[in-house]
């Protein structure tokens, strides 16, 4: 532990340490094995309010090591780029992709895991890089998408793959919604965030059919119900992997 820095700041500290105790009283009260977090490989009775008692995962970050096995895409050794992930997701990542500087992890700000701090719309990485690229609830924040996309699909290799998940907002809705005059302060009321730049719908896969991508898709709806429930994850939600 850093003592300057309790110092400075000790009610960061004290909410540290809550969430740790919180967090081991609960794996003592929902022992079992009927549930399973992929992320940090906790079994349990049950998920505490759809997030895992150890790691606090979502449902949604919980979706990526599924969905990585559903689309087969770490059988072989990958050069991957993941975009903006969270810590659970890179936690969970770097234990699968060895040697870790196969690993990139790009984001527009540093941050702690963060390997490449670089604007994804214009990146200076070099083409036909990477063999996979992650991009997991990020999309939805990039006025710019369709760029970002395009950028991907420029640095991965040829029949590289892109698996993608962004909210579909409303619940169900089928037609993507984006109006570039909008003004930030009306996002949330809008796109039900403050900060996601449109309202993705289940059409949301057209802008990389348009740049080139062939889709696969996957609608967690559609899974048994046993896989559902099993990995605590949520049927609204929707993958995609695409393959250039
Ligand atoms: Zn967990």
């Amino acid at each position: 532990m850093n003592f300057k820095k309790l110092i400075l700041n000790p009610e960061l500290y004290a909410n540290i340490a809550y969430k740790r105790i919180r967090n081991r009283v609960r794996v003592l009260c929902y022992r079992g094995d009927i549930v399973v977090c992929e992320i940090c490989n906790w079994r349990g009775k049950k998920f505490f309010k759809g997030c895992c008692p150890k790691c606090n995962s979502l449902p949604r970050t919980r979706l990526i090591p599924f969905s990585l096995a559903y689309f087969k895409l770490l059988n072989d050794t990958p050069k991957l780029l993941h975009v903006a992930p969270n810590v659970n997701e890179f936690n969970y990542i770097k234990d699968k992709v060895t040697p870790l500087d196969s690993y990139d992890r790009l984001n527009i700000r540093p941050v702690k895991h963060i390997n490449i701090v670089q604007d994804l719309t214009n990146t200076s990485l070099k083409e036909f890089s990477y063999d996979l690229a992650i991009a997991w609830h990020v999309l939805e924040h990039i006025p710019k998408d369709q760029q970002a996309i395009a950028e991907v699909y420029r640095l991965l290799k040829k029949g590289g793959h892109f698996l993608v998940s962004v909210p579909i907002y409303p619940l169900e809705n089928m037609t993507t919604f984006e109006d570039v005059n909008l003004p930030y302060e009306d996002y949330e009321r809008i796109h039900g965030h403050y900060d996601h730049c449109r309202s993705c719908g289940l059409d949301y896969y057209k802008r990389f059919e348009a740049i080139g991508f062939k889709v696969s898709q996957l609608l967690v709806k559609d899974l048994e119900t046993e896989f559902v429930d099993r990995f605590g994850l949520r049927t609204d939600h929707v993958v995609w992997c695409f393959t250039k």
